[in-house]
């Protein structure tokens, strides 16, 4: 089956007492437990509910096996810490989500996790492995800047120095990225974004092989992060749209893009899409669509004057719904690292990060325009 028809139909589990299309919602945590396969309860990971997204989710990723968390973070924190014991060294990209890099700047020195922090190209990740890496960590588009990461080579890297690969899917969504084809060990969502799509459900999700998902339930079921099945319906509600809303976000993300580089009031434009962006080649090799997610700079003119001006696209935290909406990630998302560790990010300022959405293009360059003109 191809994407779209995967979003629809793929996990679901009609209602068989009724015959309703949709996976009915299971609220029940308590589960009887004679003559089954296996004692069912919520934080165990394999409630209808969640079993049917996981599904879905695993179809999209090429995934033989997966977990739905209650945040993008409980499912990145999780999977780390599976993996990772006292005296092992992670590798991870210093451009990630800033929840990422403060969860593990705060917390691993207590437990004795050792981590160096690399720059998006292979060989930095490469030079960076010791002999206890156990892990290597990538974000690609990543965030803000949406630099692009070499999904296979650092896979190859891994797999060369017997560390597992990790990678936060986020910004791609499985319709534009499919890193397990590509030789990554595990994937990590946060489904806030492009997967409930919306703007008004927080989860997260783990994809990855059979073996590696078992090891990752038993921890998760200590730590508990499971999603629950309100949540897993309203997340199945969106994912049937995922294929639609991403390719109408690329598209428009595109437009804008090339929009916005002809304009000189913006003097820098970051999308992995257009030619002159320095991941460009990788991404097209690896990327089906280039995405959603844009940064630019501002010329001289007050950033938050300028966002102030809009009219449509809203000064909004998060990223992936339906609505377009813009931060400065100054302010925002690495408001918590140090002035010193953004300028080293190329994070300025001036820096906007733009989530577009499935509006239509012409209104939302129309915005930008007024707004620029009214700076
Ligand atoms: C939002 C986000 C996360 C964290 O997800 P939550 O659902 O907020 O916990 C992780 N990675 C990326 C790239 C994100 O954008």
């Amino acid at each position: 089956m191809q994407k779209d028809t995967q979003c629809v139909h793929s996990g679901t589990r009609k209602d068989p007492n009724t015959r309703g299309l949709t996976t009915p919602i299971y609220p029940s945590s308590s589960f009887e437990y004679l003559d089954t396969p296996e004692n069912v309860y919520p934080r165990y990971f394999n409630t209808p509910n969640q079993k049917s997204i996981v599904r879905k989710l695993c179809e999209l990723e090429n995934a033989e096996e997966g977990l739905l968390f209650s945040s993008g973070m409980a499912a990145i924190s999780t999977t780390m810490l599976s993996f990772l014991n006292s005296g092992d060294h992670l590798v991870l990209q210093k451009d990630i989500y800033g929840g990422t890099h403060h969860f593990v700047t705060t917390e691993y020195e207590r437990f004795g996790i050792e981590y160096t922090f690399v720059s998006n190209r292979a060989e930095e990740i490469e030079k960076a492995v010791q002999k206890n890496t156990k892990v290597i960590y990538i974000e690609t588009p990543s965030n803000p800047l949406v630099l692009i990461t070499d999904i296979a080579a650092t896979a190859q890297i891994a797999k060369a120095n017997k560390a597992l690969s990790v990678i936060d899917n986020t910004f791609a969504t499985p319709i534009n990225q499919n890193p397990l084809d590509l030789g990554i060990d595990i994937v990590t969502h946060s489904g806030t974004k492009y997967l409930g799509g919306h703007s008004d459900l927080c989860c997260g999700a783990v994809l990855t092989r059979k073996d590696l998902a078992v090891r990752i339930l038993a921890t998760a079921a200590n730590l508990g992060g499971s999603l629950n099945a309100i949540t897993c319906y309203l997340l199945e509600r969106s994912l049937k749209t995922l294929g639609l809303r991403v390719d109408k976000q690329n598209r428009n993300a595109r437009i804008i893009a090339d929009y916005l580089q002809k304009d000189p009031r913006i003097p820098k434009v970051y999308y992995p899409g257009l030619e002159n962006h320095p991941g460009y080649a990788v991404a097209k090799s690896q990327m089906k669509g280039f995405g959603g997610m844009l940064a630019f700079e501002l010329d001289g003119r007050e950033p938050e004057r300028f966002l102030k001006n809009l009219k449509i696209i809203t000064p909004a935290l998060s990223l992936g719904g339906v609505e377009t909406i813009i931060c400065s990630p100054a302010k925002t998302s690495h408001q918590k690292i140090t002035d010193a560790e953004r300028a080293e990010l190329g994070i300025s300022d001036s820096l906007l990060r733009l989530s577009v959405g499935i509006e239509d293009a012409d209104d939302l360059i129309a915005d930008i325009d007024g707004a620029l003109i009214e700076n």
